[in-house]
């Protein structure tokens, strides 16, 4: 059996060998059980349906959401000599009534299908005509509520397996928190499924977290350090994608827009060119990589934190597909949770604001993290792990701790003389003796910390002050433009009767940056 397999893998697909766990994972489908596969993203996912597709008698039905996906899987099967077709929304009538024949005729090994057109009852009716061999559940993790991407046509999948009982399930996922596993298996139904869950592990990408001052000159540092690498920077809305877009080509970069204000043509011109090297750069809200199979994308930027976990792997994901070295840095400003708390609040589903602040929470955990960046994505996962990678920011660079109470003291009085009343960016001026006119109207260059800060620079500061209000000394009120306040905690610092300790603020990157910029 194991023989003719790896005949069928070089026949059809041109591989010599398999990868990690497609073996096993074939030889259950083939004896007919039901099946879980979780792999990440590039894992070798689609190999485990449709090997199994040629083999078996009748039709394997591949439920997909993504049109994209159906039809560049679609076009390299048919590339390898093998009958496979899809219909969704972006057919013709003509079109889909030529997939049917061919289905009805029994041409076809494998069908992919979106699932609000698999679950039409005449639909149905015609796949129970014809002898189905085997459901294959691409994105399985869409049918759950607690999963990142749920999708409400998804729920109805759960019906199929009473609708064909014999017929044996695959469902592949690329997400993975145990909570998500459990609700696939359930609503699926699966029975006795053989489980397969591969490591999440990408040792070639660098993990690096920087805190965020001046974004802007951050990435064009960044971007200097890369020469004419290819890259992805995500960006959380459209407008920030087009207006970042536009000051990377004001400064020469061969840089393209993606997001889902534009058009398909217009998308589609942008992946491809980055495909071919034409542009190096691609800017992009999260529409952008789904099917995008670049292998040498050196690095992937993050503009901004993500909303979970698993999108951040995702998005990181699409770097150093080739194996080779490559770079995940995500720009984390700590403002961006209060951000996000805000946005949720105006949430009408009071259950779905949880579940997405609480996967909110746990990326900015992973921001915030002092600990191995890796071990925090793999325990994340669930996949137990506790060596320190040794190829992450935190491994290679450990954060540093001093003696900080002198600076919180100055930092914390400067709150209390300007009143409470002021924001961060006032009151760091003032402590390092800046002149603004807000300064002078207000008389804040009277008080008795002006200037006292002045050898440390904008954003060191900056940094000390995300320090205090995360250890709950400061606290900058949401309701009243962000100004800062004291909080209890902060008494004892300021009367000396505790000491603070702090990390020394990580500022190398920007501190390059102004030489090269000039
Ligand atoms: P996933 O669906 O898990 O994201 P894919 O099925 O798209 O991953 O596979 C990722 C890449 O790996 C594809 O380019 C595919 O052709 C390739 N691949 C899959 N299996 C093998 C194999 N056994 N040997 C070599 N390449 C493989
Ligand atoms: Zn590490």
């Amino acid at each position: 059996m194991s023989e003719q397999l790896l005949a069928v893998l070089k026949q059809s697909f041109g591989y010599s060998s398999w990868r990690n766990g497609q073996q096993e994972i074939i030889s259950a489908v083939l004896q007919g059980r039901d099946c879980f596969v979780l792999l990440p993203t590039g894992g070798g996912k689609s190999l485990c349906y449709q090997l199994p597709a040629l083999q078996l008698p009748g039709v394997t039905l591949v439920v997909s959401p993504l049109m994209s996906l159906m039809k560049d899987q679609v076009d390299s099967l048919r590339a390898n000599g093998i009958a496979a077709a899809y219909v969704n929304s972006s057919l013709s009538r003509e079109a889909v009534l030529d997939v049917l024949n061919q289905l009805r005729y029994g041409e076809l090994k494998l069908l992919y299908v979106a699932p609000e057109r698999l679950l039409q009852p005449s639909f149905l009716e015609r796949l129970q005509e014809v002898g189905v061999s085997l459901f294959a559940i691409d994105e399985a993790h869409c049918i759950s509520q607690w999963g990142h991407d749920f999708r409400p046509d998804y729920m109805a999948l759960s019906q199929l397996k009473q609708r064909f009982p014999g017929v044996p399930f695959i469902a592949l996922t690329a997400t993975a928190d145990p909570a998500t596993q459990q609700d696939i298996l359930q609503q699926l139904g699966l029975s006795n499924p053989y489980i397969h869950r591969g490591s999440f592990d990408r040792p070639n990408i660098r993990y690096t977290v920087q805190e965020k001052f001046r974004p802007l000159e951050q990435l064009l540092a960044y971007l200097k350090q890369q020469e004419n690498q290819s890259g992805i920077i995500y960006c959380s809305s459209r407008r920030k994608v087009d207006e970042l877009t536009a000051q990377l080509q004001e400064r020469g970069y061969k840089v393209a827009a993606y997001h889902a204000g534009h058009d398909s043509t217009e998308r589609q011109r942008v992946q491809d060119a980055f495909k071919r090297d034409d542009i190096n750069l691609i800017v992009a809200t999260v529409a952008f990589g789904m099917g995008v199979d670049k292998p040498n994308i050196r690095f992937v930027v993050h503009f901004e934190l993500p909303r979970t976990i698993e999108a951040y792997y995702q998005e990181t994901g699409r770097a150093g597909r080739d194996g080779v070295a490559a770079e995940a840095v995500l720009l984390f400003d700590p403002a961006d949770i209060g951000r996000m708390k805000r946005w949720l609040e105006a949430e009408e589903n009071p259950g779905r604001a949880e579940v997405v602040w609480q996967r909110f929470l746990s990326m900015a955990a992973f921001a915030e993290a002092q600990t191995c960046r890796r071990l925090v994505l793999l325990n994340y996962f669930g996949e137990a792990r506790q060596q320190a990678c040794g190829n992450c920011d935190i491994c290679l660079n450990p954060p540093q701790q001093f003696d900080g109470t002198e600076l919180a003291q100055q930092a914390l009085s400067c709150v209390y003389r300007v009143g409470q009343n002021f924001g961060l960016h006032h009151v760091i001026e003032v402590l390092r003796g800046g002149q603004t006119q807000k300064i002078l109207d207000f008389g804040h260059d009277k008080v008795s910390t002006w200037g006292l800060g002045k050898a440390l620079s904008h954003d060191y500061w900056l940094s000390i002050f995300r320090q205090l209000i995360h250890f709950g000394l400061l606290q900058q009120d949401i309701s009243h433009h962000s100004v800062l306040r004291l909080l209890p905690a902060a008494r004892p610092v300021l009367r000396g009767e505790q000491q603070l300790s702090l990390a020394v603020p990580r500022l190398q990157s920007v501190a390059k940056a102004p030489a090269k910029l000039a």
